[in-house]
């Protein structure tokens, strides 16, 4: 049979991770081919020199993953329609604002066998109703899409620490055991569970919470409220995926992306650190502000997906069920202080 050719469609923090995990298998694989393109939104670097370049010089991302070799088989390719030829596994990793520009391009111009999985955490809102990034990417290309979330801080996945993640999948198990088998390494776990919403919703919901976990650290709250806060933002995570969805099972919230992504997200991730320097300012200068000071062209994805998960709440009249949820939404834009997310989180959610 003829190989499977992956393509990797991002090539941020963890878009790089991934193509270094994804080389590693495919290297001397009978199964694989060996080369793997990844997509690089092109840039040009304070040098003058093309970041797709300089990542095939070094086989480096010296920007958004500095001191970790890619592998010799990732090639970075700066035109989308070229990396992705004769592709028959994309994975998609890109900020999740920049996903439904990027499918209209590939529209038409990929192989219909492929398969696709999503490692992008967030949603969109549409005029029907909240849509899942795997789902958008099966609509624009009329593909199957998995997804791949777990407790995954890029930085330390990408110096190999253990670590665990979660594939969830509709039907294709075939499909998911490729995945599986493309991604694991022996300091990297991945199960399949057949659960796709369940999975990306775990992925998606943790990082509002994890907004608020940093709001708390920049209160300098301690660590009791910021257990209460993860607490109850977990609780709030699962009644709206199962009100989203209802066959969302209560076992995937013990899986790698669930709780165990909450955890590592609220503990070292960077919209804990981001929300902890709103706080620190009082919520006078910006997330966006912030975000571009901070992370130096990292993508924060708590903040939008709050004001999506808030477009949802508000149109099906569930804000006061999701204090948490919407109390992060409100500071956000400004229209309560930091300090709302202890003062408001508290109240008992009202029942739907
Ligand atoms: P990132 O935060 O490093 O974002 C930067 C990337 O966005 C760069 O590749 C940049 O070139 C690209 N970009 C900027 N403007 C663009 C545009 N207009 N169009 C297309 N691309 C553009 O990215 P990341 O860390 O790889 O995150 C991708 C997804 O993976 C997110 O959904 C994130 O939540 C998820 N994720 C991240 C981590 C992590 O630790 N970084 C871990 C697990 C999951
Ligand atoms: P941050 O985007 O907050 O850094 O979270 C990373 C992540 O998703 C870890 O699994």
């Amino acid at each position: 049979a003829a190989r499977d050719r992956v393509a990797v469609i991002g090539s941020g923090n963890w878009g790089s991770v991934a193509a270094k995990l994804i080389a590693s298998n495919t290297c001397c694989s009978d199964l694989f081919d060996d080369e793997v393109r990844m997509w690089v939104y092109e840039e040009t670097l304070p040098s003058g020199e093309k970041l797709s370049q300089v990542i095939n010089r070094e086989k480096e991302n010296v920007k958004y993953l500095p001191g970790v070799k890619l592998g010799s088989n990732v090639v970075a390719v700066p035109d989308l329609l070229n990396a992705v030829a004769d592709a028959t596994m994309l994975v998609f990793v890109t900020p999740h604002q920049f996903i439904e520009g990027i499918c209209n391009t590939l529209k038409g111009n990929i192989r219909q066998n492929a398969i696709a999985i999503s490692l992008i955490k967030g949603m969109e809102v549409k005029k029907d109703g909240p849509c899942m990034i795997s789902n958008l990417i099966t609509e624009l290309l009329g593909i199957d899409c998995a997804v791949l979330m777990g407790a995954n801080i890029a930085n330390e996945v990408a110096v190999e620490k253990f670590s665990e993640a979660t594939v969830g999948f509709r039907h294709d198990k075939r499909a998911a055991d490729k995945w599986v088998r493309i991604f694991r390494r022996p300091y990297f776990l991945v199960t399949p569970v057949q659960d796709v919403e369940g999975v990306e919703l775990c992925g998606t919901l943790k990082n509002v919470v994890a907004v608020a976990a940093g709001l708390v650290d920049g209160l300098d709250m301690g660590n009791n409220t910021k257990a209460a806060i993860m607490r109850i933002g977990l609780k709030e995570m699962r009644f709206f995926s199962k009100l989203l969805f209802p066959s969302v099972r209560d076992t995937t919230f013990f899986e790698s992306c669930g709780v165990a992504d909450l955890i590592t997200t609220c503990l070292g991730g960077r919209n804990r650190r981001v929300a902890d320097a709103f706080a620190r300012n009082k919520g006078k200068r910006s997330f966006d502000d912030l975000e571009t000071e901070l992370l130096q062209g990292q993508k924060l994805q708590g903040v939008s997906t709050a004001r999506e998960v808030y477009e949802v709440l508000r149109a099906r009249k569930w804000e006061e069920s999701f204090p948490l949820f919407s109390t992060v939404h409100l500071i956000a834009t400004g229209a309560l202080a930091p300090s709302a997310i202890v003062e408001y989180s508290e109240h008992t959610p009202r029942q739907i």
